[in-house]
């Protein structure tokens, strides 16, 4: 149940900086997510962890261990990818056996813990399947499986669930969190679904360009991202531009245009200053009784997606925002043009100083 640990970790390729300076630390028995757009450095930071490339700068350490000149097979790693990997000619006994076959361990070391891990991923009774045989989750849990009979503590995940359909993908989910969390593992899993990575993670690490954009635990990251990357990045957000018109302990005002205001629990601003404020879509709810800040107007698209209806409104201000609201509840039908008063609470207002460079490079994916 390692700790891993990387110091000032920076792994170029040419101009480019795939890693620029990381510094990370993953707890023994902690399972972490990593997220970010295409391109950002995920797979380059297992890469350096893993050893199957080297950091042009830094130090990395595995259970207190520097490993930089440590070979990719004394890591002591497990690892699962996308692509299902298992020997198609072999059964799944064979198949997860086979790390510890070509280490030399003996079937007396080998045969108990393989018999152990087909039964945590409950296959004892398709022991002698071929992988052929075998459903697209079943297969994935037997890689899983075949990673951790070497008696790997460390568990990579590189898109272990990506090839598969999203029902098996959820259910599987939980399946490897607890099967990480019985076997007290240290896991880093790198996903494109950032739902994945909310529901399996202790913490999710958010890149961008080569860099650690945020640290922290699901919840903490989407209810409140420290900054405007990540608040767009993890779920969906409203972005609004505006002023401070007014500072009271714990509270701002903010004029976002139109004199439409909005009451916010963040002080640490001056008036006058230029902020960006964001919202959740599903914070903004549809009351008889006024709650909080109040904004109308004008339906212009509407959607439904299974539980969910999904509306697009203009503001008075002409500002585009998108509200979500859960099907059952009473004003669910929802017609175009038609004119509508949410309310927002102002705790569920985020408030960031205005980019430097503008919202819209802060909010670029690439
Ligand atoms: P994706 O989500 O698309 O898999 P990623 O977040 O895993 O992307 P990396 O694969 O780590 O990103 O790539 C980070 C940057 O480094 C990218 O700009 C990529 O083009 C570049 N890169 C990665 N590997 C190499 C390589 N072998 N040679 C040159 N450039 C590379």
């Amino acid at each position: 149940m390692p700790e891993v640990k990387l110091v000032n970790v920076t792994k170029r390729y040419g101009n480019i900086v795939a890693n620029d300076n990381i510094n990370l630390t993953i707890n023994d028995g902690e399972y972490v997510s990593v997220i970010g757009p295409s391109g950002c450095g995920k797979t380059t930071l297992i890469k350096n962890i893993s050893g199957i490339i080297k950091p042009d700068e830094g130090e990395i350490y595995i259970a207190g261990n520097l490993v930089n000149e440590v070979s990719i097979e004394d890591r002591g790693i497990g690892y699962v990818f996308q692509n299902i990997a298992l020997f198609p000619h072999m059964t799944v006994w064979e198949n997860i056996t086979y790390g510890p076959a070509v280490k030399g361990w003996s079937p007396e070391k080998t045969n108990p813990l393989a018999l152990e891990m087909l039964e945590l991923i409950k296959l004892s009774a398709r022991s002698d399947a071929y992988p052929s045989e075998l459903s697209g989750g079943t297969q994935q849990k037997t890689a899983v499986a075949r990673a951790l009979t070497s008696r790997a503590e460390l568990l990579i995940l590189d898109e272990p669930l990506g090839a598969l359909d999203v029902k098996v993908r959820t259910e599987l989910r939980y399946e490897l969190r607890k099967l990480v969390k019985d076997l007290g593992l240290t896991a880093l899993h790198i996903t494109h679904d950032q739902e994945e990575a909310m529901s399996i993670s202790d913490r999710v690490i958010v890149m961008k360009r080569g860099r650690i954009v945020e640290v922290g635990n699901p919840i903490d990251l989407y209810t409140k991202p420290k900054n405007i990357f990540t608040a767009n990045f993890v779920g969906e957000a409203n972005f609004l531009t505006g002023i401070i018109l007014k500072i009271s302990d714990d509270e701002s005002l903010i004029e976002i245009g139109d004199g439409l205001r909005l009451l916010t629990k963040n002080g640490n601003y001056n008036v006058n200053d230029r902020v960006v404020v964001a919202f959740r879509p599903e914070f903004a709810y549809i009351t008889h009784v006024k709650m909080g800040n109040t904004l109308s107007g004008i339906i212009t698209e509407v959607m439904y997606s299974g539980n969910i209806g999904r509306v697009r409104m203009k503001l008075s201000n002409g500002d585009p925002i998108v509200i979500k609201m859960a099907l059952g509840i009473k004003n669910h039908q929802f017609h175009l043009n038609d004119n509508i008063t949410i309310n927002i609470l102002p705790e569920n207002i985020l408030v960031y100083p205005y980019p430097e460079k503008g919202l819209e490079m802060e909010l670029a994916l690439e």
